[in-house]
């Protein structure tokens, strides 16, 4: 028989930890997304939906929320049997080699939403990035610009959109038409686009970003970006738990949505949500200012990002 330590060394590799949870009951409640599954931590047993998350891959799982702690497949299997090492070992030998694990979708995802993947041709020297501080080059960057043909995107400027894995899911289009605005509001998005999952620019983050900064559209994220700060946007001034789940992973959260009441509303209750789980700072915009109506030395004073 192999010693000990090499039959764990088979073990890791042989056995994945979806198989683990199945094994146990408790995948029902898991979602996979991409590479990922993201669940309640069996390990302490909470329900926080994205406390536990599993790297697939590299076949690691971590709890984010109160074990704050991970490891693979082994380490697992002890802390859920609170088994020996021979015990752990016998039990992972009888999961050796099992079919793959089959898992429901993300219930975030609205399966009639169509994703829009074809990439359209944008104007990114339009006046209105220059009136909110944006190069051209940053615009065409973050693929926005006026769309200059017909159908949902007329008479606006748009914004490509990703998912949380960076897949192109279509374009959100900003009203440029006043009485448009004044009826329908600034924003147009496509028709069941699963808002509650985005967070805008998520995708070109760097992993291990210790410090992002929260605002409530893609104008904050970009002018920010030309100042070397990192920041995803809402899309509007609500926080779901999918997001919340996102946000909680950055070590320090720094809110920055408008200077109007709304904006000062939503950044009370978002800091009172998150501030169990990270540390999170409000900036208070002046009267009636957004993150693109301020000067660069205003937004990188008031933000503290460089003084931290
Ligand atoms: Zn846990």
């Amino acid at each position: 028989m192999l010693p000990i330590r090499l039959r764990f060394a088979y073990l890791k590799t042989a056995v994945s930890i979806s198989s683990v949870l199945a094994d146990k009951g408790l995948i029902p409640p898991f979602k996979k997304r991409g590479d990922h599954l993201f669940g309640p931590c069996p390990v302490h047993g909470g329900d926080n939906p994205g406390a536990f998350v599993v790297s697939l891959s590299k076949n690691l799982w971590y709890c984010f929320t109160k074990c704050n702690t991970g490891g693979d497949v082994v380490r697992l299997a002890q802390l859920l049997d609170n088994s020996s090492y021979t015990q752990t070992a016998h039990y992972l030998a009888s999961l050796a080699d099992r079919p793959p694990v089959s898992y429901n979708s993300p219930d975030s995802i609205d399966h009639t939403f169509q994703p829009f993947t074809r990439r359209l041709d944008l104007d990114s020297s339009v006046p209105w990035f220059r009136q909110k501080g944006i190069h051209p080059q940053t615009a065409k960057t973050f693929e926005s610009g006026a769309y200059h043909g017909t159908g949902f995107l007329a008479d606006c400027i748009a914004v490509r959109l990703h998912d949380q894995q960076g897949n192109p899911i279509g374009y959100a289009g900003r009203r440029t038409n006043t009485s448009d605005v004044l009826e329908h509001g600034k924003w147009k998005f496509p028709r069941r686009l699963p808002k509650k999952s985005i967070l805008y620019n998520l995708h070109r983050l760097k992993i291990n970003t210790p410090c992002l900064i929260v605002v409530e559209c893609p104008w904050g994220v970009m002018r920010l970006a030309q100042l070397g700060i990192p920041a995803v946007a809402l899309l509007g001034i609500q926080v779901s738990p999918i997001q919340h789940d996102i946000l909680v992973r950055f070590p320090r959260l720094i809110l920055m949505l408008d200077g109007d009441h709304p904006g000062r509303v939503a950044s009370a209750q978002i800091q009172r949500i998150l501030a169990d789980s990270t540390d999170v700072h409000q900036v208070l915009l002046p009267q009636g200012k957004d993150p693109d109506d301020i000067s660069d030395d205003q937004l990188i004073a008031l933000s503290g990002y460089f003084s931290l």
